[in-house]
């Protein structure tokens, strides 16, 4: 069922800030979300998602900038008037409605023709046909999120808001749902906002994320980049793990910036260095992290280091991870997947480290190296 949004339709939040009387929530935020896209807003606890999402919904007045849906601004619309919807954590279903009139309420309401047809395609959509005639209760927690996307959906909204919709539900039925309301969003083609603060859940569903911190936006982009090219600690912290080492500049060059990193020469690709001079972090993601005993061949040309001692082993099926403890006394992070192709290396073995320069990245050195880094979950 395609419910497709028009193209031209994106929504545009300019310059778009909340003040509480003590506490600016969300600052200055321009963001541009393209019409029928899976978009997710990304951040620790109090970054200001939520404010964020309840000013695109009508629920909170922005202190200043504006909202645009299309060329029509609707920074101060009555809620009900905006083309929106939201799905919130708890999914405020009529418990002595049954799901099929949970689903038909709005359209009812507002006196609308094929009620019942309506209903029945939203039903198959989410999967819940066989379940039309029971009572919320009956329904587990994932069916009733189910049904709180379809009566959502069955108003035709242009944009559909999605307050960690899924932060009820235990993880493995999360999971599922996440891969279900992302195949639902395809199908029917409209714009989806998701607030989160599940790195996870983020990168399985969106198609562009964006990460707010302390009420900015970090950084935007696809999940992929994202995660291989961060432009922040916090970004490299907060989505997945990062090794970050310190270096310092030595030579910026239009296509490879060359650091020096505890003595070793490393060489970051000039669109991966977000510092030209000075200090600055090394990252490199664990699982581009290469180690083999001494002296043993290592499949990464480049920045080849030697002298670490492995000191923990953590088997956890799919892969194994390491730490490694370098020379310079830190510890680096290296997870090798469980191909079976090499035994398990056991722990106070010397080991060589080595990574791929093209999958390191550099990081400016003015924010804390573990910004981001305490997720809660
Ligand atoms: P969470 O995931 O915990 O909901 P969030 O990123 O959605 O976090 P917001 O709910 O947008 O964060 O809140 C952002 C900040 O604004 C928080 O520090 C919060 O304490 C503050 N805040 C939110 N609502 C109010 C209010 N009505 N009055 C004062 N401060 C508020």
């Amino acid at each position: 069922m395609s419910l497709a949004a028009d193209s031209s339709r994106s929504l545009r939040l300019t310059a778009l800030t909340k003040e509480f009387s003590t506490f600016t929530a969300v600052k200055a935020l321009d963001l541009e979300i393209p019409a029928g896209k899976f978009f997710a807003l990304l951040g620790p606890s109090g970054c200001g998602k939520t404010t964020t999402l309840r000013m695109v919904a009508g629920l909170d007045v922005p202190t200043s900038g504006t909202i645009h849906l299309g060329d029509d601004e609707i920074t101060y619309e009555k809620p009900y008037r905006r083309p929106v919807n939201t799905v919130f954590q708890n999914y405020a279903l009529f418990p002595h409605l049954d799901i099929h009139e949970n689903v038909a309420f709005g359209l009812r309401r507002r006196k609308a023709k094929d009620v019942d047809e309506q209903v029945r395609a939203m039903l198959e959509l989410v999967e819940l046909e066989g379940q039309a005639r029971k009572k919320p209760p009956m329904l587990s927690g994932g069916q009733q999120q189910r049904v709180a996307l379809a009566r959502a959906l069955i108003n035709r909204p242009e944009v559909l808001l999605l307050d960690e919709p899924l932060g009820a539900l235990d993880l493995k039925l999360r999971r599922g749902m996440q891969i279900e309301i992302k195949r639902i969003q395809t199908e029917v083609g409209l714009t989806f906002v998701h607030v989160t603060h599940d790195q996870e859940e983020a990168m399985t569903m969106a198609d562009t994320i964006a990460v707010m911190n302390g009420g900015e936006i970090e950084q935007m982009g696809s999940p992929a980049e994202l995660y291989e090219n961060p432009r922040t600690t916090f970004v490299a912290n907060f989505l997945g793990q990062s090794n970050l080492i310190a270096g310092t500049v030595s030579n910026a060059g239009s296509d490879v910036v060359k650091v020096d990193m505890q003595g070793t020469q490393v060489s970051i690709a000039a669109d991966r260095a977000h510092v030209q001079s000075g200090p600055g972090w090394v990252g490199i993601r664990p699982e581009k992290v290469l180690i083999a005993p001494e002296g043993e061949p290592i499949d990464a040309p480049g920045n080849h280091m030697q002298g670490g001692v492995v000191t923990d082993v953590s088997f956890v099926g799919v892969s194994t991870q390491y730490l490694v403890r370098m020379p310079w006394g830190q510890e680096l992070m290296s997870f090798e997947q469980n191909t079976g192709a090499r035994g398990i290396i056991a722990r106070g073995t010397k080991v060589d480290v080595s990574w791929r320069p093209e999958f390191s990245f550099l990081l400016p050195a003015s924010q804390d190296v573990n910004a981001g880094a305490v997720e809660e979950s």
